[in-house]
């Protein structure tokens, strides 16, 4: 399997396979994006911007070095989307099949469909600017735009929070379908605060989660560099206040949509402060 991975690796992921609790890959595929490409960059990126964080985590007092961490590096690059989400399906199968949790580092949206057809059992929380309800997509069900619609089918009504919404199309929004997710918009939580939400996000999604961020959720101030950026978002301690609250029941994770070519710097760092604190807290909990 070796020969599928580049070699560069996260400095904290110090652990064998064999050893690990978490399991982190990059998936560089951004063949769907419509707007901005470059997705495909971002593992490595991020890899890069993590080299600059501190191992010591202040807040809850552990060190990431010693939270079992594999880096198994990029997947092969894939020409077509099916192809891309398939062996996300096949790598995220084995690592949870071991016990371990997945970390994904996309990558476009798209790739989170592989991931979640292992997770059918479980409640899901994305962070998303964009409702990503459509049927299909420039002729493709799998396109990036289709996402929510996908894990809706695989995982079922009422088990989906989509948080950070403010871009949605008429026809999404007239869908029968629509409200068998719950769509919170970045401006209630703007208006209400985050903790607002956090019973009613517990009350769907139940207590195995599988968390997905689209940095687009996260306001342009903070997360410039997306494929596609939408004004009006969520404080990006908004999404650190969901990771504090939902890291201990979260059994897959993903980080996507990132695209380092608009980048000054600071989404790489974002996302990789994102992955660190949700790996952070999961553990600490572990072992108070
Ligand atoms: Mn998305
Ligand atoms: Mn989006």
């Amino acid at each position: 399997m070796t020969e599928f991975f580049s070699f560069l690796k996260l400095p904290d992921a110090n652990s064998t396979y064999g050893s690990s609790r978490y399991v982190i890959f990059g998936v560089p595929f951004d063949g769907t994006s419509s707007f901005r490409k470059g997705s495909k960059f971002a593992p490595d990126a991020v890899r890069i911007a993590w080299d600059n964080l501190e191992s010591f985590d202040f807040s809850t007092g552990s060190d990431i070095s010693e939270a079992r961490i594999c880096d198994l590096g990029n997947l092969k690059e894939e020409s077509a989307v099916e192809f891309a989400v398939d062996s996300v399906e096949t790598v995220t199968r084995m690592i949870k099949a071991d016990g371990r949790i997945p970390i994904m580092m996309g990558g476009e949206h798209s790739i989170t469909v592989g991931a979640i057809r292992n997770f059918r059992n479980c409640g899901m929380i994305i962070v998303d600017a964009h409702s990503d309800f459509r049927e299909s997509y420039h002729g493709n069900k799998l396109n990036h735009a289709c996402v929510t619609r996908r894990a809706l089918e695989l995982l079922g009504p009422n088990r989906i929070v989509s948080i950070g919404t403010r871009s949605v199309s008429r026809e999404e929004y007239e869908s029968e379908d629509f409200k068998k997710v719950r769509f919170i918009s970045a401006e209630e939580v703007r208006e209400k605060g985050i903790e607002y939400f956090i019973e009613e996000i517990r009350g769907i999604v139940g207590d195995r989660i599988y968390f997905s961020i689209d940095m687009d959720g996260i306001d342009p101030a903070y997360a410039p560099a997306v494929g596609t950026p939408e004004p009006y978002g969520l404080k990006d301690t908004d999404v650190r206040h969901l990771l504090k609250q939902f890291s201990t029941e979260v059994v897959g994770f993903d980080i996507v949509e990132f695209s380092p070519q608009y980048d000054q710097g600071n989404t790489a760092m974002l996302a990789a402060k994102l992955i660190e604190d949700f790996i952070s807290i999961n553990s600490s909990k572990l072992n108070p």
